[in-house]
């Protein structure tokens, strides 16, 4: 029988409700201003608490724990260890400390550190993130936390987030204290992330070498229909993954992750699943765990979940929309327009601060998105431009050119608008006509930015969108706090920084070639890959925003960007490798057989009847015969370059796998799946893009 929902609910999770039925209520109160108030937790605290977790965890079935983190690879690692421990008379007792609680010493130094380890200390530990949930996973009890050096430096991707949250609550804080909110503690950052992905049945995929080695196809001409229907899109879902859908549904439940919004997307064979929004550092946990159970239960119905940015090329990639606001703990989203004359001059403040932020740390945006897979993507005819800009809507857009322009804005009894002493014309959220070519855009009351790949940590974006508005709001919590006349300050300000940064805005249609031009006369950055994006990671502004506000040292940004660089450089490496590996083995054989079978048809045929026409076998013949040397010239150039490619110099070797290993890829892939078009289905090694697209029935 099925579970009532909301029994299932939240089951797996060490909730603050399980927390306050378990915990004395000295040990709750402690946890709760630990959160609350980022009040340190005692020994005594943590040893109560860690007792409380393994009893309840041991109650729902588990036998381990482990520290639960997410280091630079992008995915997350764990190490178990059993709650046993050897008592007297070879009994076992079971064993979970507050010091086991608090820090575990995983054997870690295998994880990519960007040198960080080596300067500094051999290993790193995993310390508690109490403002997490612990949660149970194949019979584990999951303890989230954060992995660090000795030396304090972050190795992971959970650290600057927190300490992100903590930066930007602290600059919003002094803002709201400006409109006479002091009631407001603290500001969170809010985040839902719609995550695409494609399934594919695991028999077709195991036939692939590309598919399971790299994620993605090097091969493949086009399906006879693709995309082109636009029929999959929100189209009924089939049986087998309505099913799968289901499963994960249950799953994600359970560990109290709010899936809410299932459909197909717009490529055969692609879905998207969005949760309902949470606090990024739990919305962050929740989308590595997501990708994670994503893969787990297609395994269970002999499917597999494609994460990868671009499995196929010729049809739409998979990105991660991340839905961004920041509330207040009063529960007062401060993206949305208010009623009253101040509530909108709040919102307007923190609008110009958003826009001047996104108009400053442009390439800090662009390069925290750039990655191997993204760049199949990004500047695409499908996903969001490499240009980054705003979308405000018509509304919107029309409040903000009134301002700068000081003029009447239309629905407005023709007067201008008096910050602070007007109420806002409403700003209808704009749900119908919502533009999907921007890739940062405003919907109604938070900042949609489109540009993340579907592999891709949240991270990562939400630290450079969170830090991004800490400064901002410090430069003008800074101003404003001096101000003499606040109202009129506050006019001056948004007036002055509008018009500075009104080039960010753009309502029109990011996929158009005028766009780029357009983008370029305004002096927008436009960095089109990754080679080209990641190195602005280190400008010199972002190192003094990040270490200004503590989220990052430079040593930390510095190892983080070596990360991100040889990842790049690695990714394309495997992938070459796979492909010259797959011509070799797979696809000259194929191409010669089917080249000997042709030349003994005609043979056979001539010799029956001796001036029979053999137009088709020798049209084919020789086609086959100029496609095979394409591929065999194109296959071995790649292959030379890969022996010659730079080593020592990082940025080289980045531009050097972008320039000239990746372009050999794609010729060489060009004569492959020209080959394939030709060669009898039976010879050819791999299954065909319409087999993979509609593998599923
Ligand atoms: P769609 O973009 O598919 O039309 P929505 O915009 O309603 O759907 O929601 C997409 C995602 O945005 C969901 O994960 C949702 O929870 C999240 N979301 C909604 N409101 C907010 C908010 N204020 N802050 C952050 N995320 C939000
Ligand atoms: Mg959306």
């Amino acid at each position: 029988m099925e579970a009532k929902l909301t029994d299932i609910y939240g089951s797996l999770v060490f909730s603050e409700d399980v927390m306050r039925q378990r915990l004395s209520v000295t040990c709750y109160n402690a946890w709760r201003a630990c959160i609350a108030q980022n009040k340190p937790l005692t020994l005594d605290i943590a040893h109560e608490m860690a007792n409380a977790m393994k009893d309840w965890a041991i109650e729902h079935g588990a036998t381990h724990f482990t520290h639960w983190f997410q280091p630079m690879t992008g995915v997350t690692a764990e190490k178990h260890d059993s709650f046993i421990t050897p008592g007297e008379g070879g009994r076992v007792l079971l064993h979970f400390s507050g010091k086991e609680l608090v820090r575990g010493e995983p054997d870690a130094s295998s994880f990519p550190s960007g040198g960080l380890r080596a300067t500094f200390e051999a290993r790193g530990y995993t310390a508690w993130d109490p403002t997490a949930y612990a949660f149970i996973k194949d019979g584990s009890l999951c303890i989230p936390t954060v992995f660090c050096s000795y030396g304090g430096h972050a190795l992971d991707k959970k650290t600057p987030l927190l300490r992100s949250c903590e930066a930007l609550s602290k600059q919003a804080v002094r803002v709201l204290r400006l409109f006479g909110m002091t009631d407001v503690k603290r500001v969170i950052p809010q985040v839902g992330p719609e995550q695409e992905y494609f399934l594919v049945d695991k028999a077709v995929y195991s036939k692939r070498e590309d598919l399971s080695l790299c994620g993605r196809t090097l091969f493949g001409a086009p399906s006879p229909k693709g995309q082109d229907l636009d029929d999959h899109y929100f189209g009924a879902i089939k049986p087998r993954i309505a099913a799968y859908m289901a499963d994960l549904d249950q799953e994600l439940w359970k560990l109290g992750i709010a899936a809410k919004t299932k459909h197909n997307e717009v490529a055969p064979a692609q879905h998207e699943l969005a949760p309902i929004y949470a606090d990024a550092n739990t919305a962050c946990d929740h989308n590595q765990l997501t990708m994670e159970i994503m893969k787990k239960v297609a395994a269970r119905h002999d499917m597999v979940c494609l994460l990868h940015e671009k499995p196929f090329a010729g049809v739409n990639g998979s990105g991660k929309h991340n839905n961004w606001s920041i509330s207040t703990d009063t529960g007062l989203n401060l993206f949305k327009p208010g009623s009253t004359p101040s509530q909108n001059a709040r919102f307007l403040l923190f609008l110009t601060a958003f826009l001047k932020g996104a108009d400053e740390y442009q390439a800090l945006l662009r390069s925290g998105v750039a990655n191997a897979g993204n760049d199949h993507r990004l500047g695409a005819n499908e996903a969001p431009p490499a240009i980054i800009s705003v979308f405000l809507g018509d509304e919107l857009n029309a409040i903000v050119e009134s301002i700068i322009h000081g003029t009447a804005y239309e629905d407005q009894s023709k007067k201008t608008l008096q910050i602070g002493v007007d109420v806002l014309p409403a700003i209808p959220q704009d749900t119908t006509d919502r533009n999907r070519t921007s890739p940062l855009a405003f919907t109604g009351n938070k900042f949609e930015f489109r540009m993340l790949g579907s592999s891709q940590s949240i991270s990562g974006p939400n630290v450079a969108l969170n830090t991004i508005m800490a400064e901002e709001l410090r430069q003008f919590a800074d101003e404003l706090e001096g101000a003499e006349d606040f109202n009129a300050a506050l006019a001056a300000l948004i007036r002055r920084e509008l018009t500075a940064h009104q080039r960010i805005v753009f309502n029109g249609n990011g996929y158009e070639d005028a766009w780029i031009e357009e983008a370029e006369r305004r002096g927008l950055d436009n960095y089109t890959c990754t080679a080209d994006a990641l190195p602005h990671f280190l400008d010199e502004k972002n190192i003094e925003m990040f270490t200004r506000h503590g989220v990052f040292t430079k040593e930390e940004m510095r190892a983080r960007h070596e990360i991100h660089m040889e990842t790049y450089v690695k990714t394309i490496h495997i992938e070459a490798l796979t492909m010259v590996d797959m011509v070799r083995k797979d696809i000259y054989p194929a191409a010669t057989h089917a080249m000997r079978h042709l030349a003994e048809t005609i043979t056979t045929k001539r010799a029956a009847v001796a001036d029979i026409d053999c137009t088709l076998e020798e049209a084919l013949l020789k086609r086959m015969t100029e496609l095979s040397k394409e591929l065999f010239t194109t296959c071995h150039a790649l292959e030379n370059a890969l022996e010659n490619a730079p080593t020592g110099d990082m940025a080289a070797e980045l531009r050097y796998y972008r320039n000239v290993i990746f372009s050999d890829m794609e010729k060489a892939r060009a004569a492959a799946d020209g080959l394939e078009v030709i060669t009898p289905a039976s010879y050819w090694p791999y299954p065909s893009y319409r087999e993979l697209l509609f593998s599923i029935s």
